[in-house]
């Protein structure tokens, strides 16, 4: 099924077709239904929008860059973790993707971009929060293997430590990338409230004790707010925070959205160039979302907020 992209046990001609008919009696077979695709960015980047069978929404992205491709997955139908500068926070907790329905939207957009499994890697880095739904993560996880070598892999986390830990005794395990968005542990409360509950000292110790592969280092998302959080002595502060952790910086330039606070900015080109320096010359090594299609995928949850009616309100 997976390895064919059949979505019919009917299509199964290799089994009995008895057998097709008594399966086809007692189980489905259904991928998600596409219900929006947006036009190709200029890097070819298309983000999707599935409807689940219980009406939920969620969104992935196809990300083609040239000898390899990227898909982006939701992990959850909304996120509880609420950080004040992400659309999928604003709207709240949404229920845990089961493993049908992460696989169903890798599945889909391999196949209708007919991408060979060997070019394929996998960002959790859609709606949701995939530490917060580890026992569904991990099954889909091992599906996944069996196409996919777990460095091609990527989860990325708003740092839960108890389920970081649980993920460093996985015999496979995907790479980590870890969303600080901070310099310190008062701003980081300040936009990432789940800090208070697991604070920012502990989240770097968790991290180092991670027991990251040779060969690997630990991703460092870092979204950058204009005079917030963009100032070289952010860069250096955060610097600091990273010194003895293998570790890269992936600073992602905010992505403004009418459901966010207005005083949330994009910085200009400029204000991000000298943040990225600083950073390097202070010993990091670090990569930056510039692109238009690149950042429609650091702002999943975007296209779904576009139609709907939020279910708080939020200050500030
Ligand atoms: N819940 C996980 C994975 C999904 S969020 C996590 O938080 O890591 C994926 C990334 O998108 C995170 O690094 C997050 O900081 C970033 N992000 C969320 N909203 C954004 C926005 N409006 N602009 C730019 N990046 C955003
Ligand atoms: Fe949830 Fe990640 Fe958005 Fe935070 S950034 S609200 S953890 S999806």
């Amino acid at each position: 099924m997976h390895g064919r992209g059949i979505d019919s046990f009917d299509a199964m001609t290799n089994l009995p077709k008895e057998l097709r008919a008594q399966l086809a009696e007692r189980f489905t077979l259904a991928f998600p239904q596409v219900v929006e695709r947006t036009a190709p960015a200029a890097d070819g980047s298309q983000k999707y929008l599935f409807l689940l069978r219980d009406g939920n929404r969620i969104e992935a992205v196809y990300m083609p860059m040239g000898d390899r491709t990227s898909v982006c997955l939701s992990s959850q139908a909304g996120c509880a973790v609420g950080c004040t500068f992400c659309v999928t926070g604003f709207f709240g907790a949404g229920r845990n993707l089961t493993p049908g329905e992460m696989l169903g939207q890798f599945f889909t957009i391999q196949h209708e971009h007919a991408v060979p499994m060997e070019m394929m890697n996998v960002v959790f880095m859609g709606m949701g929060e995939p530490l917060l739904n580890f026992e569904y993560l991990v099954t889909t996880l091992d599906v996944l293997y069996r196409n996919l070598a777990p460095k091609r892999i990527t989860i990325s986390t708003s740092g839960i430590i108890p389920a970081i830990d649980d993920l460093a005794k996985l015999e496979r395990r995907p790479n980590l990338a870890v969303s600080i968005n901070a310099p310190d542990r008062r701003r980081r409360e300040e936009i990432m409230p789940i800090t208070k509950k697991y604070p920012l000292q502990e989240l770097m110790a968790a991290l180092r004790r991670y027991p990251t592969e040779r060969g690997r280092e630990i991703t460092i998302e870092y979204v950058l707010l204009a005079g917030y959080n963009d100032a070289p002595s952010d860069a250096v502060a955060l610097a600091k925070l990273l010194q003895g952790l293998r570790a890269k910086v992936n600073a992602i330039p905010f992505n403004a959205d009418p459901n966010l606070p207005p005083w949330m900015q994009r910085p200009t080109d400029a204000a991000i160039d000298r943040f990225v320096d600083t950073l390097v010359r202070n010993g990091v090594a670090v990569t930056v979302r510039r692109s238009k299609g690149r950042e429609i995928a650091a702002a999943c949850g975007q296209l779904r907020g576009k139609s709907e009616a939020p279910k708080r309100r939020r200050t500030g």
